[in-house]
């Protein structure tokens, strides 16, 4: 049986957190989309290329190879071959994946991919298109999303737990200015999918969430089933395996 799950919402809503916690219970693989643009977003940076330059950026998305391989479960991001996961998470990459993500040529090579890897083999995807765009057939969509102060309240913890320096009205401003971007611009703009379900995470434990996800998928499967179909075999195994977690 194979199942897809699209997880999509604003920064800093703990998307990746849980798809990764999802993934891990149920035995299936996470994509982390963002990491994908975060690639294109390092290849223009380091090319020079300013975010503004429209036929620059598409020219060097022919230059661009972004793929992915998976090692002990983890998500690996290759770019030219070289790996880059742990160059994905700056500020540079960031921002220039922000602000480049709007393109029509950059999605549509990167939505390539995406459905690539979840026609392949079973998928939590997390991004800010995938019940919309990348996988509007899939088992479950999940919108999910928290209060601006929540997210930036985590997020200064998380940084601050670092020793990086920061002020938690700038984190603020940040989050505000790339939801307006993410949500404004032309090109599948972040939405919620009408048939996704809604799950505010400011006053949810991360555990609570990826349980509702979880409970929100059985009975997804559940009343679509077939009579042939012994999904309850299927259903308790993982629960077990779960039960074993704890
Ligand atoms: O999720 P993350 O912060 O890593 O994503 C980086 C940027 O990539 C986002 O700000 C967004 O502009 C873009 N993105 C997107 N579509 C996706 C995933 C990410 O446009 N499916």
């Amino acid at each position: 049986m194979s199942v897809s799950i699209a997880i999509d919402g604003p920064a800093g809503a703990g998307k990746s957190t849980i798809a990764k916690l999802v993934a891990e219970k149920l035995h299936i693989i996470y994509v982390d989309t963002g990491a994908m643009y975060r690639a294109m977003g390092l290849y223009f940076h380091r090319k020079g290329i300013s975010p503004d330059d429209e036929a620059a950026i598409c020219a060097a998305c022919g230059e661009a190879d972004v793929s992915i391989v998976y090692e002990g479960g983890a998500q690996q991001v290759l770019l030219n071959g070289e790996n880059v996961t742990g160059c994905l998470r700056t500020e540079e990459a960031g921002k220039m994946a922000s602000a480049t993500s709007g393109y029509a040529r950059v999605r549509e090579k990167l939505v390539e991919l995406q459905r690539k890897l979840a026609a392949a083999k079973s998928v939590v995807m997390d991004g800010r298109d995938i019940g919309t765009v990348v996988l509007p057939q899939a088992d479950l969509k999940i919108y999910l999303t928290a209060s601006v102060e929540a997210r930036a309240k985590r997020r200064y913890l998380e940084l601050t737990g670092k020793n990086v320096p920061c002020k938690i009205e700038e984190i603020a401003r940040d989050i505000e200015q790339r939801d307006y971007q993410d949500m404004h611009r032309e090109n599948s703009p972040l939405r919620k999918a009408e048939d996704a379900l809604y799950l505010d995470s400011s006053e949810m434990s991360i555990r609570e969430v990826a349980d509702a996800i979880i409970s929100a998928l059985f009975e997804k499967l559940m009343s679509e089933r077939t009579p042939d179909q012994n999904l309850e075999g299927a259903l308790e195994e993982i629960i077990k395996k779960e039960s074993d977690l704890r």
